[in-house]
């Protein structure tokens, strides 16, 4: 696979290929001007960001074309789906931003679908064939090769009937028989040689519909049937399905025009057109279903919420916001050229996000006390902007003292003149949004550790009075002592330490990066108290909040926080080396 460079990094974008299909399609009054689009997802598993590329693709053109866009559960194996993974799906593309239409099941069209294949058998379209999965695959031949035929390609319609309807009985065990469509298996496309309809699944109960059915109509009976009963007029998906795309006219072939009026609202004329674009790839992760559920279950993660995950829960956890999600899907635009897309650009576009709007706070991730010999009194109030150079967003109070919490690597006993920072006898340094410093001193322990940092500070040199204008080389974070609050700061990195896990030999799980996750313990500014509380709701939905640690990165407040322990995760760091 090939590195794909943006493919629209500007603001005004051209259309894509599939907007452009649309519009010809509507200058053409195809479907009668109808705009309508579904997500389809299965419900086994969360939704990953190569989700939402296609909600985003989805959702998107019908916003922008005034159609609809639904939601159908592509419901059609029960021994992998379950109702927990519809509630996260639906919360997941409501905390996106996006509205469907209405919800549809695949499983609603159970009933008919059941009844399309009993007529597909009594017109010869289709059989039972007794064979096991293994000589079926081995059956198929090759694109060059023709498949040999089964032996029970050509029992009568009469015995077909009567072992479907037994199937569906649940006469047959599972994996003994099979409902097959007779079409050609010579076929140059592979997906025509007789493929399976139907399958027995008796092990498990479905989620919606219970012990009703016997039989499970695979994806590619079902999925076109459902779009034009639904009235899909533009039926997009994922590169993967365009060789299953002849197949899927087929199968409409067979249940459209005069004769089968009644099986869509929308008349002889409609038809629904599948249309592929490339999937997302993404570098130093794994989206396969499979493999995440491994982790989460081997608990080589913490949940399908880990904040290392490529879940949308996991993005959000980390503090992606849907904003910054949606503007990387606009940048990486759709084509029909497979890649992979280099998480470097995901982390720009957060941080591009977050640095319009995430407040500015100070956190001292590894102290040292300062204390200033000369501020009498028991302390005061300053107060700092949100975003520097923004009195608009607002401004955050900061107490002030004469003990102070400041980073370690800011003071040094002995220090050339290169050293702008705190040093004895050295430079004047400023504290952020505050006073002017100098350092006299330091008292060591036993070991010759730094314990405590002294200095004396300038009263007339305030930020935000006239002394405030005095420059100094270097301005320094600091919290005070009375006030900081402990919190808990997971640090995460990439999940893999590969550039691409999938592609490697062996075992995935021996790829993961084993410094994805430090925690330490910060002091932060007392700022942050109010997120001790329960956090906000919007339309429902929990709001993450954002803020940047200076010189540290940008962080969110974790849903593990509690009244008495502020839990902060590292969204990404504050240095970009995408653009490099
Ligand atoms: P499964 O292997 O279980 O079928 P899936 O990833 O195809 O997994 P679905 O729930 O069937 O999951 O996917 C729903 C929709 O999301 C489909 O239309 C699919 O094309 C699209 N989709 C899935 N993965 C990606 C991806 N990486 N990039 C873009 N679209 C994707
Ligand atoms: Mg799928």
């Amino acid at each position: 696979m090939e590195m794909n460079k943006c493919e629209n990094d500007s603001e005004a974008r051209s259309l894509n290929f599939i907007e452009q299909i649309v519009e010809k399609d509507l200058a053409e009054g195809v479907n009668n001007g109808r705009i309508q689009t579904r997500f389809p997802p299965e419900p086994n598993g969360y939704l990953h960001i190569g989700h939402v590329k296609a909600i985003c693709m989805d959702f998107g053109i019908a916003e922008k074309y005034h159609g609809v866009c639904n939601l159908r559960f592509d419901d059609t194996n029960p021994a992998k789906e379950d109702t927990e993974y519809v509630e996260t799906i639906e919360r997941d593309i409501r905390w996106l931003g996006f509205k469907w239409g209405q919800i549809f099941y695949a499983s609603d069209y159970f009933e008919q679908l059941y009844d399309l294949a009993i007529m597909f058998i009594k017109q010869g379209k289709a059989y039972v064939d007794e064979q096991t999965a293994e000589q079926i695959a081995e059956q198929k031949g090759t694109p060059t090769e023709p498949g040999v035929a089964s032996p029970f390609r050509d029992r009568p319609i009469e015995e077909n009937l009567r072992l479907f309807e037994a199937m569906q009985r649940g006469e047959i065990e599972e994996g003994k028989m099979v409902l097959r469509a007779k079409i050609d298996m010579a076929n140059p496309n592979m997906h025509f040689r007789d493929p399976i309809m139907y399958r027995i699944i008796t092990s498990h109960p479905h989620h919606r519909t219970g012990r009703r059915w016997n039989v499970y109509p695979m994806y590619d009976f079902a999925h076109g049937q459902s779009d034009y009963f639904e009235g899909v007029t533009h039926s997009i998906c994922t590169l993967e399905f365009e060789v299953h795309r002849p197949l899927y006219d087929y199968f409409l072939d067979q249940i459209t025009g005069p004769n089968f009026a009644g099986l869509s609202p929308y008349g002889p004329d409609y038809r629904p057109k599948q249309r592929e674009f490339n999937r997302l790839n993404i570098t130093y992760t794994v989206m396969s279903k499979r493999k995440m559920l491994q982790l989460v279950k081997e608990g080589l993660v913490a949940g399908w919420d880990d904040p290392r995950m490529p879940t949308v829960c996991g993005l959000r956890r980390r503090g992606y916001t849907p904003q910054a999600i949606r503007n990387f899907m606009d940048k990486i635009g759709y084509t029909k050229v497979e890649g992979m897309i280099d998480q470097g650009l995901l982390e720009h576009t957060i941080r591009e996000d977050l640095k319009e709007t995430a407040p500015r706070v100070c956190a001292i991730f590894d102290p040292v006390k300062l204390v200033i010999t000369n501020y009498e009194g028991n302390g005061e109030t300053l107060v700092a902007e949100n975003i520097d150079g923004h009195p608009e967003l607002g401004t955050r109070e900061m107490p002030f003292g004469r003990e102070l919490w400041i980073e370690r690597g800011d003071f040094l006993e002995e220090a050339d003149n290169k050293f702008y920072r705190l040093s004895p006898g050295g430079r004047e340094v400023r504290l952020k949004a505050s006073y002017i410093i100098q350092a006299t001193g330091c008292e060591k322990d036993a070991d010759g550790n730094i314990t405590t940092v002294y200095a004396t500070y300038d009263p007339d040199s305030k930020s935000g009075t006239e002394g405030g204008n005095r420059k100094t080389k270097a301005t320094i974070n600091w919290v005070e002592c009375n006030s900081a609050l402990d919190a808990e700061v997971r640090l995460y990195d990439r999940l893999f330490a590969v550039e691409n896990p999938s592609a490697e030999e062996g075992d995935f799980r021996e790829l993961l990066n084993p410094d994805s996750l430090k925690v330490v313990t910060a002091k932060v500014e007392s700022s942050l108290r109010s997120e001790l509380h329960a956090p906000v709701l919007k339309d429902g939905i929990e709001q993450e909040n954002h803020y940047q640690l200076l010189k540290q990165g940008y962080f969110v407040v974790d849903p593990d926080t509690t009244a008495e322990k502020l839990v902060l995760n590292r969204t990404c760091s504050l240095k970009d080396n995408y653009l490099k």
